[in-house]
């Protein structure tokens, strides 16, 4: 057993040296933030089965590191060390609140309380954002967290929580767990229920949502969610076309356009079509550069992996069989495995998977519609609720549109809506909760009532 640990060491120890050498190449700056363990009660560990699972670069398919492939048992121990480090660093924060009593033998109190460990699960596409967002509010708060980073990022949480431990967080207070994709439905589901656990918050699918939600619903667990999104963005006839085509293009393609607020349903106004969609194709075709991220001139990199990039092929294939015109691309991209071409339909109908569906990639689908009435009809008509995008340089459609956008974020000429001071979250199938802003907090704390009587 000991030589298996010895062995097993040494070939981290290589792969370690070899990953370096990779990612020295391409200017890894603090090389010391590059862990193949997990934390837990402040501890850089391995699982407890000594299984690892790896981690690749998609940009060439290549194994870049390996991380401790962890179970519910590892899970466990990373609940309990935060659970303990909870008894302790609750204390360190408390905001108090007096309300004016109606007796003046009474004063009323609300103490703003932490409600203990805090469990996190993250998606790969902005990996240390999702993590910070949810960690910083509730260490503030007063909470412990044990978090599970995507299986296909694992190494920014772990560079992250090394940041933590050399800024001074306590042991257990902030604990990561990586598991490989196959262990997460059962590490997922302790997460979600273990007695300890107060309260869980979530980004990713709607799907994987509802099954967190439901395994929430037996304690009754505090939760927040951050889900899918179909976002439309809508440019009227007022609009300033120049903007409205900067907005698009970062709105669309930032992250290759895998980001849950990406704008996915593009609607413009009749008069304005022609004149925005040659300015569009013109964006499009200049000024993306795809291939690998390392590279400074890249702005357009890989999807995350097969099945992303399956998805965006099905979704592109079936809108054009159902009658959508391909402008641009439209294919997948011959730069590697994962890249699919910068794509522009146009005649999309509503009923097309490309306006059905979330893309979560590089494609851009346009829809001419005539009114403001059909616009924000065809917005509302979707589960989903996260954020919407409009242009519009008419100020009293400017609030008509926006009080009656179901939606939980929206940008008016501005396709950039998300920042630490800004409230993120969505309404419908897209989520409960906000995360970000003053009001991020809320998830983590409840309200104490105290009531001190007999004064005289
Ligand atoms: P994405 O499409 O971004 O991968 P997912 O919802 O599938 O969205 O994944 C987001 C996060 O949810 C990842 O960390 C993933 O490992 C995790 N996850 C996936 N399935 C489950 C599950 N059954 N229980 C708990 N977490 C899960």
């Amino acid at each position: 057993m000991a030589v298996l640990n010895y062995l097993r060491t040494a070939l981290i120890h290589h792969k370690h040296t070899l990953m370096m050498e990779v990612l020295k190449g391409h200017g890894l700056r603090y090389a010391s933030l590059l862990h193949q363990e997990a934390y837990i009660g402040g501890k850089w560990v391995s699982a407890a089965s000594g299984k690892l699972f790896p981690v690749t670069n998609p940009a060439n398919s290549k194994v870049i590191a390996s991380v401790p492939d962890m179970e519910v048992t590892d899970t466990e121990a990373a609940i309990n060390s935060a659970y303990e480090a909870f008894q302790t660093w609750q204390t360190t924060t408390a905001r108090g609140e007096v309300a004016q009593s109606p007796a003046s033998s009474k004063e009323l109190f609300f103490l703003r309380q932490p409600i203990g460990v805090a469990s996190m699960i993250t998606p790969w596409n902005f990996p240390n954002a999702m993590i910070t967002r949810k960690a910083g509010a509730a260490l503030a708060a007063g909470c412990t967290c044990v978090i599970k980073p995507a299986e296909d990022t694992p190494l920014s949480a772990l560079a992250a929580v090394d940041l933590a431990e050399k800024a001074g967080f306590p042991p257990g207070v902030i604990n990561v767990v990586t598991t490989s994709r196959a262990n997460t439905p059962a590490v997922g589901k302790l997460m979600c229920t273990s007695p300890k656990v107060a309260g869980i918050s979530f980004t990713g699918s709607t799907a994987i949502g509802r099954v967190l939600y439901e395994q929430c619903a037996s304690g009754i667990k505090r939760i927040g969610l951050e889900l899918g999104g179909n976002a439309p963005f809508i440019v009227f006839s007022s609009a300033d076309v120049k903007s409205a085509v900067e907005g698009l293009m970062v709105a669309k393609f930032r992250n290759s356009g895998q980001a849950c607020i990406s704008a996915n349903r593009i609607l413009v106004q009749e008069e304005i079509y022609d004149k925005f969609s040659e300015a569009l194709e013109e964006a499009v075709r200049k000024r993306l550069t795809v291939g690998d991220g390392f590279n400074k001139e890249v702005n357009i990199g890989p999807l995350i992996n097969i099945n992303q990039l399956k998805r965006v092929e099905r979704i592109v294939n079936e809108s054009v069989a159902a009658g959508a015109g391909v402008v641009l691309g439209g294919k997948c991209h011959d730069m590697g495995d994962l890249f699919f071409q910068p794509t522009i339909l146009c005649n999309v109908t509503e009923d097309m998977a490309c306006f059905q569906e979330e893309i979560f990639g590089p494609v851009i689908a346009l829809k001419k519609f005539k009114c403001e009435e059909e616009a924000v009809n065809i917005a509302n008509a979707s589960k989903f609720g996260l954020a919407c995008y409009f242009y519009s340089q008419d100020v009293s459609q400017v609030w008509r549109v926006a009080r009656r956008l179901e939606s939980g974020m929206i940008g008016i000429n501005e396709g950039l809506i998300s920042t630490a001071e800004g409230a993120f979250g969505g309404v419908k199938q897209s989520g409960i909760g906000r995360e970000g802003s003053r009001h991020g907090i809320d998830d983590y704390t409840y309200l104490k009532y105290i009531c001190l009587g007999g004064i005289n």
